[in-house]
């Protein structure tokens, strides 16, 4: 469908609900007795979490409303979880193809179908949310984010950051590199990849799946989120020991993707919208995760018994060494990924640099 007649489309279609939404305010009868009722466009929102699951889903309905609020109703973004329109990992093609005008996920998904797109989720000692934001935003990030979208008639923008994550759940203890020999694992994306050089077996599940397959033993350990979400999914009550740092997740950060057809199709002040929206979205859902991660881990380790670890150092330093090759090996993976790859790490250089003197000192300090 053309632009032309995509935007023809959505003014018929607005132009009927337009009519039933002329008695919601004052300032709306105003507007119709005058003839100026704007057309209400509505819209699907697909996503890869379960229905208003703490933060992620939530961190979806929270952006569907502000859009919906910001517009004056003019832009009606409905949320669908995962599977109640499509499953988890069909999100992406979802909203390429229109079935879906917007999708709510995490880019790391796609790798199969988009490995450059990696770069965008989370890299195994990669950038904090602090940094991430700071490149996406002000590093040209999102610009290389658009290019690899932009052949899927997509549209990516960061929409929420989890801080950084807890390294998982584990049904036994790892007390060196050997003990990751022969594990299966859940933990997506590079950090699989990283994992799999050391010995370990990556699987790939959707979360609402991640409870049943630890307790059953179909995977030995699983990264999740942290305590927030963990707590929610209870999977302290599939596995005994948990680990940190989450080495593999410095922050995850979450995307809105929107179907660049049904964006270019909208009135400006209205694409203004969904991009601030997105940005609000995007800062409140690393807040709600900051507020309350010490919280459920509080209840995790006085109600539940909950046994924390950290990771021996040499198991850290073996996944950084695999870490850093698969990184490489990404950036030669395609033209893209090199100048991805380039930017991400000069970018992380330099914020280094600056945390050193800045938070990593200040906190040290305090
Ligand atoms: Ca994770």
């Amino acid at each position: 469908m053309n632009r032309r007649k995509i935007i023809k489309t959505a003014a018929l279609a607005g132009a009927a609900v337009g009519l039933s939404a002329c008695k919601k305010s004052p300032q709306d009868n105003a507007a119709c007795e005058s003839g100026q009722s704007q057309p209400v466009i509505e819209w699907k929102m697909v996503t890869t979490w379960p229905k208003n699951f703490p933060g992620l889903g939530t961190g979806a309905e929270f952006l569907a409303k502000k859009i919906n609020q910001m517009s004056g109703g003019r832009l009606q973004v409905k949320v669908y979880g995962a599977n109640e329109l499509v499953p988890a990992f069909e999100v992406f093609d979802a909203v390429s193809s229109g079935t879906a005008q917007m999708g709510h996920g995490a880019a790391y998904y796609w790798k199969g179908k988009v490995p450059e797109a990696q770069f965008f989720g989370a890299v195994p000692f990669g950038m904090n949310a602090n940094e991430m934001n700071a490149w996406l935003y002000h590093g040209g990030g999102l610009e290389l984010w658009q290019e690899t979208y932009q052949p899927f008639g997509l549209k990516p923008m960061p929409a929420g950051q989890t801080g950084v994550q807890m390294g998982g759940w584990f049904n036994k203890e790892i007390n060196s590199i050997e003990d990751i020999k022969g594990l299966v694992m859940r933990i997506p994306g590079l950090a699989g990849d990283v994992l799999a050089r050391s010995g370990g077996t990556p699987q790939v599940l959707p979360g609402a799946e991640l409870f049943t397959a630890l307790q059953t033993g179909t995977i030995d350990a699983t990264e999740w989120v942290g305590p927030y979400n963990d707590l929610a999914f209870g999977l302290h009550q599939a596995a005994q020991f948990y680990y940190y740092p989450g080495w593999h997740e410095p922050t995850a950060c979450l995307e809105a993707m929107v179907n660049q057809a049904a964006f270019d199709a909208l009135p400006e002040d209205l694409q203004v919208v969904v991009e601030m929206a997105t940005m609000a979205a995007n800062q409140n859902m690393l807040s709600e995760y900051m507020a309350n991660n010490q919280r459920a881990l509080d209840t995790l380790q006085k109600e539940h018994q909950v046994k924390m670890k950290a990771f021996p150092q040499d198991v850290l330093e073996t996944f950084k060494h695999h870490a850093q090759a698969v990184m490489l090996e990404l950036s030669q993976s395609s033209e893209l990924a090199g100048r991805i790859h380039q930017s991400y790490f000069d970018f992380a250089a330099k914020t280094q640099s600056w945390l050193s003197v800045s938070e990593m000192a200040y906190l040290q300090a305090r």
